[in-house]
């Protein structure tokens, strides 16, 4: 029936672009049209690092975070477009990068203040990993293992310093939880920029006892 329900919607509502507003058709994807689709480019290396202390291993992006794959980020995150996240999913099982440093691990989303998360209804960091831990074909879990408590200012006027000591103490371990530090986790953000929310989240969980521990975004900036 949902199948049947979602061809009558394509009739009424044909699938729009998301990045470009021409129509889908035949391009693999839901919100992206074949042009589009061709233009995402893949993120070749792992992203730069911060500093020689950062307290995450590899940092593996599917993407460049910039045309139709900057708007798939900014459709969920802005516009509550949570029907780009089949979309972000198939770009995230073409990596094969990603598949492969997924499978199997523990994915931990970055996580919002409660603040945040009231407003904006869901947190993006999450829903990419689920939409990850499927990528990977199932050999992934989640475990939401951290938690926001500073609501901290956008971050995007400061620089890197500035983010640094923006995040200082932003997050801390969920009550109740542990760690094993026999496994594999993953932080999972939607783009990585500076890298400082990430090594923020890394340094709580290190400080928990885990040992091997890397990154996963979906996009590059
Ligand atoms: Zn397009």
């Amino acid at each position: 029936m949902n199948g049947l329900l979602s061809a009558l919607a394509d009739v009424v509502f044909p699938p729009v672009c998301v990045h470009c507003r021409g129509l889908v058709e035949d391009s693999g994807f839901r919100s992206l049209c074949a042009c589009c689709a061709r233009e995402i480019v893949p993120a070749g290396g792992p992203p730069e690092r911060p500093g020689p202390d950062q307290a995450f291993g590899r940092g593996c992006a599917a993407v460049m975070s910039r045309g139709p794959a900057r708007a798939l980020v900014i459709e969920l995150k802005y516009h509550r477009g949570l029907h780009v996240l089949a979309d972000m999913g198939e770009v995230f099982r073409k990596s094969a990068a990603v598949v492969e440093c997924a499978r199997g691990s523990i994915l931990v989303p970055v996580p919002l203040h409660p603040r945040k998360l009231r407003e904006r209804g869901f947190n993006q960091s999450a829903l990419l990993a689920e939409a990850l831990a499927a990528a990977a074909g199932g050999g992934a879990t989640l475990a939401h293992l951290l938690r926001r408590t500073v609501d901290t200012p956008t971050q995007t006027a400061l620089d890197r310093p500035g983010r640094r000591a923006n995040l200082k103490n932003a997050f801390a371990l969920a009550g109740g939880r542990r760690l094993d530090p026999r496994q594999h986790y993953i932080l999972v953000d939607d783009v990585f920029t500076t890298g400082s929310t990430l090594d923020s989240c890394a340094r709580v969980l290190r400080r928990a006892g885990c040992l091997n521990l890397d990154v996963i975004t979906f996009g590059h900036g």
